[in-house]
């Protein structure tokens, strides 16, 4: 039988495998493999040709058992409310995993935002934060930017939301601009955490970081910037990125700064000078020693997971390797480092938006990249021993730390009524 692809399938039988691990009765099984709270919303939006059309979106509240709820918002083509579940289950987890006193949300909206001109871009944005302004709100759920949203899109989410309650209330989103109540150093959030995280467990599996070749696929906010981290910082050899339009590649390393100055200037990775075009299948196969999948889900399946070569995998995406693909690259002793742990950066830092917007007093860049260092750090500490006690794979071990953790706060706090 092929593999089940659904996302939100896959991430019921992630919570159904640590739930064995914490032998969890089939009550609170129940409880944790729905998601609490679903908003769809259809809204029409003025095009710029003065013809109106209706888009789908979603605001998906997974869990608030330890907090508000928290995650960001998608604008893709693909978005689906099952996807959009999966997402909001996933950053359950990963809230808990770093131990942020939050909850799991996601939202999505169903459209093709290269399609779209700014102002066309700026009037859905405004139109679906007012649909989900019921539910969205400092002390109950807060977005943040994810696939092909960015800060400007933040901007306009919170000007709208600040518009409709008469005053301005910047704790209403994270990813913020700076001048308007963003926090130093969440652009680069998501990569700086993974490359930490990355960091510590090259420290273990006995990889030079300073000799070690990186592919990663996606040139995202997530993708490049991890890239330039990995060359910049660790001074790893990159030798392979993609984006959705091809991939490029050069055994003796991509130089990084250039790449992104090419991209900028013409939308791409492809076509870059001295490189060797790869497809995104061929980049994940590649002979290197870690792999940096920073685009979409489902990309390493059972169908190709025995072609890693790569020694370690550092999810930058949200869920791009499905559960058979994981068995594989656990047998075959390929060390993963899961999304919920690896990617944590990006809420961590949105988490310290939201404290520092709640406090009106900001933090140095210093400050903010020193406490991501040793949250992220603790939470990979925690896990590593987790994985090694119970002989499981790093996402099983992670889900176990941070499952228990949801389970514990929905406990303490009893059912009502
Ligand atoms: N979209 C990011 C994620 O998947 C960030 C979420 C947030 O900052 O709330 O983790």
């Amino acid at each position: 039988m092929p593999e089940n692809l659904d996302q939100f399938e896959i991430a019921v039988a992630q919570i159904r495998k640590s739930a064995q691990i914490l032998k969890l009765d089939s009550g609170m099984v129940d409880i944790l493999t729905k998601p609490k709270r679903e908003l769809t919303v259809n809204f029409p939006v003025r095009l710029d040709d003065g013809t109106v059309k209706v888009f789908t979106g979603y605001r998906v509240q997974y869990n608030y058992s330890r907090g508000p709820c928290k995650g960001g918002v998608r604008f893709h083509p693909n978005v689906s409310l099952n996807e959009v579940r999966a997402l909001a289950a996933w950053m359950t987890w990963k809230t808990a995993v770093m131990n942020l006193p939050y909850g799991g949300a996601k939202g999505g909206v169903i459209v093709d935002p290269k399609k779209l001109s700014r102002d066309e871009l700026e009037r859905l944005t405004r139109r679906y934060t007012s649909e989900i302004s019921i539910i969205i709100g400092p002390e109950k759920d807060i977005p943040a930017p994810d696939v092909y949203t960015d800060s400007q899109t933040m901007a306009w989410m919170m000007d709208t939301f600040s518009m409709i309650k008469g005053y301005s209330v910047p704790g209403v989103v994270t990813g913020k601009p700076l001048s308007i109540g963003g926090s130093e150093g969440r652009g680069e959030a998501t990569a700086r955490g993974a490359m930490y995280v990355a960091r510590a467990a090259a420290k273990t599996r006995g990889i030079d970081t300073g000799k070690a070749t990186v592919a990663v696929q996606g040139f995202g906010n997530a993708g490049s910037i991890g890239a330039r981290l990995f060359h910049e910082e660790l001074g790893s050899k990159v030798v392979a990125v993609s984006d959705s339009k091809g991939g490029v590649y050069n055994p003796n390393g991509l130089n990084i700064p250039e790449l992104l100055i090419h991209k900028e200037k013409t939308g791409s990775v492809a076509n870059f000078q001295g490189s060797k075009a790869i497809s995104n299948e061929e980049l994940l196969q590649l002979d290197v020693d870690i792999l940096v999948p920073a685009a979409l889900e489902n990309q390493i399946t059972e169908k190709n997971a025995s072609a890693v070569k790569a020694k370690m995998v550092v999810e930058e995406a949200n869920g791009p390797t499905t559960p058979k693909a994981d068995e594989i690259l656990h047998k075959n002793g390929v060390l993963l480092l899961p999304d919920i742990l690896a990617n944590a950066g990006g809420v961590t830092v949105s988490y310290f938006e939201w404290v520092q917007d709640m406090q009106s007093f900001f933090w140095s860049l210093e400050e903010v990249n020193n406490k991501l260092e040793s949250l992220i750090t603790k939470a990979y500490n925690d896990i590593l021993p987790i994985s090694q006690k119970e002989n499981i794979d790093m996402r099983t071990a992670a889900y176990v730390y941070a499952v228990k953790k949801v389970v514990d706060a929905h406990k303490i706090r009893g059912l009502w009524p």
